[in-house]
């Protein structure tokens, strides 16, 4: 799932009183999502354009023609991303430029009842015995880790608290067994990602990773931030096109790559 949990808005009052005290006060815009807004105004500042010219969506596109990209850092959106593999975090993370992450704790939190994200590949196995054999396959082997997960916790804590041994577990070894008890689940433990990113840093995310040479797990998770961002920055991402393939794939394109 994906849930936007934030996106920039505007203080109209601080604008105004901008707009007045530089003597745009006619200025306005046909921008109705506060990001897309704060883009044009940033955009406009630098050569103090707020007097006629472009409309707002021939401004947005004119900045992404004229690869005026470090414009759209100033629009921001905080995603929170559930039911995905460590597998595809560890790949989202590597995103750096532009991007903020806060990711669930294996350190902290139990993950005895871990879920498991079974990659997409399985649903596209035709015939349905084989369907089944390798699921079942996948399935006992994950299942089997978390057994594995549960027993080191267990033998962890009586190895290095044992029952008889005065006072309560203390934080810092909890966080030690779990840390190393944590080194048996696989790359498809279902984790949890918060990630704030700027617009032209999700713009770049979204050319590597939604497109057609990512990995199928990511590329999905691309394409629902495209389609959840989409609907606040209807502008600056709607050059975006998502193509879908005979097989149900889908991915994106666009003529104006790394603005
Ligand atoms: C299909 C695919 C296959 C991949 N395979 C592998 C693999 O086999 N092994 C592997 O390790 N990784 C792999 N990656 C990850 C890839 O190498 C990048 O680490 C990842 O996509 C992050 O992109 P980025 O480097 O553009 O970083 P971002 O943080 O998204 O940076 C955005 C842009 O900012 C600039 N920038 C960011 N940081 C710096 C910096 N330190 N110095 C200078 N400029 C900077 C660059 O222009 C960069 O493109 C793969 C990615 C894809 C999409």
């Amino acid at each position: 799932m994906v849930y936007v949990l934030a996106a920039s808005r505007v203080n109209e009052k601080e604008l105004r009183d901008f707009l007045t005290d530089e003597g745009f006060e006619n200025w306005d815009t046909a921008a109705v999502e506060d990001g897309e807004k704060i883009v044009e105004v940033a955009g406009r500042v630098c050569y103090l354009s707020f007097a006629g010219g472009r409309s707002h969506d021939q401004y947005i596109e004119h900045l992404k023609e004229s690869r005026h990209g470090s414009v759209l850092e100033h629009a921001t959106i905080t995603f929170i991303i559930t039911g995905i593999s460590r597998a595809c975090t560890h790949e989202f993370v590597r995103h750096r430029a532009g991007w903020s992450y806060s990711q669930l704790s294996q350190r902290f939190v139990d993950e005895g009842h871990a879920q498991m994200v079974r990659p997409r590949l399985f649903d596209k196995i035709s015939r349905i015995d084989d369907r089944e054999r390798l699921h079942r396959l996948w399935e006992d082997f994950v299942k089997g880790s978390v057994e594995v997960y549960n027993r080191f916790v267990t033998e962890f804590e009586w190895l290095f608290n044992p029952p008889h041994a005065a006072g309560k577990i203390d934080l810092g070894l909890k966080k030690a067994i779990k840390g190393a008890a944590r080194s048996v689940l696989p790359n498809a433990t279902e984790t949890k990602l918060v990630a704030t990113c700027n617009a032209r840093a999700l713009r770049h995310f979204l050319e590597m990773r939604a497109g057609s040479a990512a990995d199928s797990e990511i590329r999905a998770v691309a394409i629902k931030l495209y389609q959840a961002a989409l609907q606040y920055w209807p502008d600056i991402l709607g050059d975006y096109q998502v193509i879908r393939t005979p097989d149900g794939e889908e991915y994106l394109t666009t003529h104006y790559e790394k603005v």
